[in-house]
């Protein structure tokens, strides 16, 4: 039995202040996690005060990115052991805004896939698509290739606790949502690929989410796709009552 994740990614919005503010306002306000698991991933600079003001322990707070390397003469980068050690589960990597605007190439995510698994926390693994691909039928192979490269080296035993988001990066902050049978057909096409790299048992205990577009409006129809297992939402998570509308999806 997979749990339903709806989780935002704030990207570089808000400040300390609104941080604090929105994770105040919604913390009590969500359902158990054992029900439906509920995320906020956002910028380094916010993580410890989000921590410290989610009291109500039913929202993880995430990160969006990290190094590969623990520590060491890296200017500027966010270790993955300081993250672990100051409370986090999940960090986002991969994220086509990284792989666009940071040149992360394939290689780059698959040892930050290892750096998060070797400080026992669960990568949020972003794949993207995009429309030029999808017309000309890459797109398959695209993802295939992006889930393929980031886990090499994985364990069976590691890869049974991946998520993975399927981000097609056309629907992504266009207003233009895949519909729910594409961001069902994306999704399906990921767990094959988990399948055919490790089992079908590990496929189907890996969390599969889609990201592009997710707003209040699509978010049940696409939670009711078999392959679907939740959301990666931006701009529809930036707000508290939409974030929370988003988690009532039901
Ligand atoms: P939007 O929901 O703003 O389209 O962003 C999606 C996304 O990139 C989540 O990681």
């Amino acid at each position: 039995m997979r749990i339903p994740l709806i989780a935002g990614n704030w990207k570089m919005n808000k400040t300390v202040t609104e941080a604090v503010d929105f994770i105040t306002q919604v913390t009590d306000k969500l359902p158990a996690p054992n029900e439906i698991e509920t995320a906020i991933a956002a910028p380094a600079i916010l993580l410890k005060s989000m921590m410290d003001a989610n009291t109500g322990d039913r929202l993880q707070i995430a990160a969006e990115n990290c190094y590969y390397e623990n520590e060491g003469a890296y200017t500027g980068e966010t270790s993955p052991m300081a993250l672990k050690d100051m409370g986090l589960h999940y960090v986002i990597i991969g994220h086509s805004e990284r792989r666009r605007y940071f040149n992360e190439t394939d290689d780059i995510i698959n040892r930050k896939v290892h750096a998060v698994f070797d400080n026992k926390m669960i990568p949020i693994l972003c794949c993207d698509e995009t429309m030029g691909r999808r017309e000309s039928g890459e797109d398959i192979h695209w993802v295939v290739s992006q889930v393929t490269a980031a886990l090499k080296g994985v364990s069976p035993e590691e890869a049974e606790h991946l998520i993975i988001a399927y981000e097609p990066s056309w629907a992504i902050g266009s207003g233009k949502s895949a519909s729910a049978d594409q961001a069902e057909d994306g999704c399906y096409l990921i767990r094959q690929t988990v399948a055919d790299i490790y089992s079908d048992e590990i496929a189907n205990q890996v969390r599969v989410l889609y990201g592009g577009s997710v707003n209040p409006e699509n978010v049940s129809g696409i939670m009711n796709k078999d392959n679907i297992d939740g959301v990666l939402a931006g701009g529809a998570s930036l707000d508290e009552k939409t974030f929370l509308q988003l988690v009532q999806y039901k």
